[in-house]
């Protein structure tokens, strides 16, 4: 038997849904940098975006973009958080480029970069409504006039990120600011802005639609990469495999139970309060698969079985499907939270195929 649970992670399937990502953005005039922060540094996804035509790879976390390089990955690497000013030495020396929103940050990394003897490009991201990180529009032409003024930093243009806190959905007119803004900089400094990073896997349909797209010439992809679906709606995307990714857990437990628990309900171990209701009796079975693994929230079982619980270390199912013996396997599908968990879980088994 293979080992549960598991995360099936099909090579194949990604450098596809990468592939016609990179050709359908390429005919509009945008270049992808994989965005690699879910896939935990590793080095066989990474290859896998690379060979589909990614011009870069982003990270959010050093450590992953130095596991990439310690498994050979020379590609260029984007840190695409705004780096620690604790971690400037590592960012310039793993990185060649990073996301970033403070200018005490950017004289860090130009000095670590005299340390290291190298240099660093910067791309400045712009606050556009979503409210997470980003320079105030009316402060960018000050932040670049300074960043182009430090010895060891290349400013390479700007970026903006949209429908992650907020849910601010990218459109014409917050687009066609970041195509403003890039003017600006231009006629105010005579340089060429060579980066114009419009976002994230939100702006698929933003891309899609057939409007101008200005300036924008570089989308950071993650999600829609690995999941195959664009992050407004969470609607799978014509082409692409939605299931590259799946978990993969074994039953421990398949008994007939009531379904309405007996005794006086107090809190559960997450603090809630479970919402009972009498069903009947019910083929009740458990997953060796709990909230430690993985988001429950976040998994999609096969039609006909339903997620009617879990705790840390259970995952409960219920279904009248007569194969959940004990030591049968289901196998879901994963949203990015779902992901991001059950990726870093040492208990989870990565099964990577082909290799
Ligand atoms: C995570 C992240 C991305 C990628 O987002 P997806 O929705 O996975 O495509 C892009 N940019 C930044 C700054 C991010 O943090």
């Amino acid at each position: 038997m293979m080992a549960a649970p598991r995360l099936e992670i099909d090579l194949d399937k990604i450098g596809h849904n990468a592939r016609i990502l990179v050709e359908r953005l390429g005919k509009c005039g945008i270049a992808v940098t994989g965005v690699t922060k879910a896939a935990l540094g590793s080095p066989e996804i990474a290859t896998t975006l690379l060979r589909a035509g990614v011009k870069a790879l982003g990270d959010s976390r050093i450590e992953n973009i130095e596991a990439m390089r310690r498994g050979q990955i020379a590609a260029p690497m984007t840190l695409i958080r705004s780096p620690m000013l604790s971690q400037a030495q590592r960012v310039v020396q793993y990185a060649n480029l990073s996301c970033n929103t403070e200018i005490e940050v950017i004289r860090r990394l130009s000095l670590a970069a005299q340390q290291a003897g190298c240099r660093h490009g910067v791309l400045l991201m712009v606050e556009l409504g979503d409210l997470r990180e980003g320079i105030m529009p009316e402060d960018l032409l000050n932040v670049v006039e300074e960043t182009l003024r430090l010895p060891h930093i290349d400013f390479k243009g700007i970026g903006t990120n949209l429908a992650c806190r907020s849910g601010v959905a990218p459109d014409a007119l917050n687009m066609a600011m970041l195509t403003e803004l890039v003017e600006q900089i231009e006629t105010t400094f005579d340089v060429r802005v060579e980066i114009v990073s419009g976002g994230n896997s939100a702006n698929l349909q933003w891309a899609f639609r057939g409007e101008t797209l200005g300036r924008i010439n570089d989308l950071r992809l993650g999600e829609a990469i690995l999941l195959g679906c664009e992050t407004l709606q969470r609607q799978p995307l014509d082409g692409l495999y939605t299931d590259a990714i799946r978990l993969v857990a074994e039953v421990i437990e398949v008994k007939r139970k009531p379904s309405l628990p007996s005794g006086r309900i107090a809190q559960n171990a997450f603090g809630e309060t479970a919402v009972v209701t009498d069903r009947g009796q019910v083929t009740q079975a458990i997953l060796a698969l709990g909230r430690i693994d993985a988001d429950p929230d976040g998994l999609q079982p096969p039609t006909g079985i339903n997620i009617m619980g879990s705790s840390s270390d259970h995952l409960i199912l219920e279904s009248d499907n007569t194969d959940l013996a004990v030591g049968a396997e289901v196998v879901f599908q994963l949203n990015y939270s779902a992901l991001v968990r059950a990726i870093l879980s040492p208990f989870v088994t990565k099964v990577m195929q082909p290799m």
